[in-house]
């Protein structure tokens, strides 16, 4: 029996040394990946619940020579703990700016804004509105084109002070979306101070919400307390009619899924783009 406790003991140290030295490689590659911009960005469009379309999620995508494609359900959370993910938050931006440029000039950006995850690292700074908005203008864009999405998760962390800067960023123009909203416990005292113009229901009430009536209930419940506090609405992760048409008729605002758009590399959102203007 010792000698069996022995050998789980030597394949636990291992596991765990693999784990560590994956998270060590990926950390030095990342910051590598960071400075020679290396990071692509994809693109999910939204839709209001009446088909027209609003707007675009930006979203990265992490391609390693060595471990292929990083997803960033690893490599953003890697990013916060090591101290590199306001570089990527200004990287995307700086890809984001560049390609919607490209696309100014072909005469294909519409009224849709552009909405972008930012973390909790990037409202800590102090500078952070006041250098987003140079980067914008300097661009030839304005904030109002522009949505920040910041979960709820990471916002209950230090509302108070988050709270500031999102209104601080509100005032320069920006739309604010609180992220993964449902599942973060903040109070309606909270809700009420947020600063922010839309609720995006997390994927994981969506995807149930006509199987468990529970996150039925937190659906409905969410877009009815949206509205109290006049703001908007938005149901990730919508993958079948059904769940649109009952998003519809709860009087949720908007929708963004698999069912209207998987998030696609810019050659394809720019073909999307053509498309939208016929
Ligand atoms: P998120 O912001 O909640 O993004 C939604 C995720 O759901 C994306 O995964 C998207 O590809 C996926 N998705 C969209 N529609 C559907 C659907 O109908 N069904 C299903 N099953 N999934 C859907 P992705 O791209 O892997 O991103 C994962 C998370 O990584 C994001 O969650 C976000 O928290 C973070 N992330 C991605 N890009 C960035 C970034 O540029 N900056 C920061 N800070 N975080 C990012
Ligand atoms: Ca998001
Ligand atoms: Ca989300
Ligand atoms: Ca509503």
């Amino acid at each position: 029996e010792a000698k069996a406790r022995q050998q789980q003991l030597v394949i636990y140290q291992q596991a765990m040394s693999e784990r560590f030295n994956r998270r060590f490689e990926l950390t030095k590659r990342l910051q590598e990946a960071l400075l020679n911009e290396r990071l692509h960005l994809y693109f999910q469009p939204q839709f209001a619940v009446s088909g027209a379309f609003t707007g675009t999620e930006v979203l990265a995508r992490w391609n390693d020579a060595h471990f292929g494609d990083v997803s960033p359900a690893e490599f953003i959370p890697l990013a916060e703990e090591r101290g590199l993910i306001c570089q990527i938050t200004e990287t995307i931006f700086t890809q984001l700016l560049a390609t919607m440029q490209v696309w100014q000039r072909q005469g294909l950006l519409g009224q849709q804004t552009y909405a972008v995850n930012i973390s909790i690292r990037d409202l800590e700074r102090p500078d952070f509105a006041q250098q987003l908005v140079e980067k914008i203008q300097t661009a030839g864009f304005t904030p109002t084109q522009f949505e920040l999405e910041i979960t709820e998760t990471a916002l209950m962390k230090d509302p108070q002070h988050a709270f500031v800067t999102l209104r601080e960023l509100q005032e320069c123009g920006f739309t604010i979306a609180i992220d993964d909203f449902g599942i973060g416990h903040s109070s309606l005292s909270y809700i009420k101070q947020m600063h922010a113009q839309r609720l995006k229901i997390d994927m994981s009430f969506t995807q149930e919400m006509l199987s468990n009536p529970a996150d039925y209930g937190i659906v409905k419940t969410i877009i009815a307390m949206a509205d109290i506090f006049a703001m908007k609405t938005l149901a990730e992760g919508v993958e079948t009619e059904q769940q649109a048409e009952e998003l519809k008729r709860l009087g949720c605002d908007y929708v963004q899924g698999y069912l209207l758009a998987k998030p696609m590399p810019a050659e394809d959102y720019q073909a999307f783009l053509h498309r939208q203007q016929r």
